[in-house]
């Protein structure tokens, strides 16, 4: 039987491992990070990764963890509805846009891994380097200096990846003008209302809000690279009000002091042209970091898996591994997955760039408050048609191993 080892413990690295490990095959998991909870990490999952979850046999630890659908989309500019559309938006769809918090998943899924005897977790140890032999990738090096040989590793060390540059792989970048703003907001009396994710524009400003896992309101502001003040000295109690319809304006004094101070959460969106090399794969952020532009990234690790654990597990679960093979499964797993990273990518930016629109031009902001009654149907249709690829994915993913 083969060894694995896996770099990260993220959606790539979790869902893997637990795969891996329960078709026998021997998997070393080793995560930099001593807790979950330290790190930054989104909530949203859409159809597409509830559906790769259910694939997984994962849909189940839902009712374990922290986790609330959205029941309805809402766009606001300059305090005015433009359109709302309620979940799930297909007829007869089977899942709603669900939050779930991600430190609670990833600890329930290798809960479930760590039944299996071949697996070993090894947790708050950065992998700091590759071993090679005979050019060939055949393990890797812990900070601490531990080497772990492997006859096959898997990088899903997310989008700054270490591995990638110790493997020579030239990430790409693609234009990105927006990072964000993170904060949490109390969400007091909204707290058992429906769960809205409501987009705000308010002028050439905006933000992202939504009732997250934990029942708190998450807020994601918008920072544009053309942005002329300075983040830090803002008064975001302040700014945040002001960009606010009345209701919410009102919350945000009301409850100003539990406002977190903001968190940057700087993007980077970019591809690799090669995502394996012999002996290591990458998949996830590693080797296409997303842009969090309506919640992709998990969803795309989780269909990442999928294919990848398709091609492998034939391969690694046959008596004494046949490296050549392996390494020739590897091209095939990026052939059969970059169509969808690069439709979803492109898709992603379309939403950024009608956001810019607004955001660059006021006649237009002007003209879409001014002519809402009228145009509404159009943009909600024109809205509805994009999303269809950025909920369902766009290629057939099944897991059939
Ligand atoms: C602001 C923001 C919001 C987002 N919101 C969403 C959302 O709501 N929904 C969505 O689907 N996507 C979202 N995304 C994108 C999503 O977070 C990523 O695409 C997704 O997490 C990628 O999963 P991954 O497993 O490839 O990498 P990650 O989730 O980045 O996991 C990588 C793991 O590797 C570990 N690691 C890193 N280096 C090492 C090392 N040297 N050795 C060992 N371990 C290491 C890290 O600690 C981490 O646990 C968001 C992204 C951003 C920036």
């Amino acid at each position: 039987m083969s060894q694995v080892v896996i770099v990260g413990a993220g959606p790539i690295g979790a869902t893997m491992a637990l795969l891996l490990s329960k078709k026998g095959i021997a998997v070393k998991l080793v995560e930099a990070s001593r807790d979950f909870k330290r790190l930054f990490r989104g909530e949203g999952l859409m159809p597409s990764g509830l559906d790769a979850l259910e694939q997984m046999d994962l849909l189940g630890l839902l009712a374990e963890v922290p986790h609330r659908a959205i029941d309805a989309w809402e766009f606001l500019l300059s305090g005015r509805t433009l359109f709302r559309v309620d979940e799930p938006i297909e007829k007869n769809g089977k899942h709603y846009t669900t939050v779930v918090s991600q430190p609670h998943l990833l600890a329930a899924i290798i809960e479930q891994a760590e039944t299996y005897p071949q697996f070993e977790f090894i947790q708050g140890e950065p992998v700091g380097d590759l071993l090679f032999s005979s050019d060939r990738v055949s393990g890797v090096k812990l900070a601490s200096g531990q080497e772990i040989t492997a006859d096959l590793v898997i990088a899903g060390d997310g989008r700054n990846s270490v591995i990638r540059k110790k493997a020579g792989l030239k990430l790409t970048k693609l234009q990105n003008n927006l990072d964000i703003l993170w904060f949490k907001l109390d969400s007091g009396v909204f707290a058992k209302s429906a769960n809205i994710f409501y987009s705000i524009l308010q002028g050439r400003e905006g933000f992202g809000l939504f009732r997250a896992s934990s029942g708190q309101f998450h807020i994601g502001w918008g920072l544009h690279a053309d942005d002329n003040y300075d983040w830090q000295q803002v008064d975001w109690g302040e700014k945040l009000a002001a960009t606010s319809p009345p209701w919410l304006a009102e919350h945000i004094v009301k409850h100003r002091e539990s406002l977190t101070k903001p968190m940057l959460l700087s993007v980077v969106v970019g591809r690799c042209d090669r995502w394996s090399i012999p002996g290591l794969l990458l998949l996830g952020d590693a080797v296409h970091p997303m842009s969090p532009i309506r919640a992709q990234g998990i969803n795309m690790a989780f269909r990442d898996v999928i294919v990848a654990v398709n091609h492998l597990v034939p391969l690694l679960t046959q008596s004494s591994a046949d490296l050549s093979k392996i390494d020739a499964a590897l091209p095939q797993i990026q052939l059969e997955r970059e169509p969808e990273i690069i439709r979803i990518q492109k898709l992603q930016a379309q939403e950024i760039a009608q956001a810019e629109l607004l955001h660059n031009y006021a006649f237009l902001r002007w003209g879409a408050k001014t002519f809402a009654p009228i145009i509404r149907p159009g943009i909600r249709a024109s809205w509805l048609r994009r999303q269809k690829q950025l909920r369902q994915g766009v290629t057939k993913v099944c897991l059939v191993v």
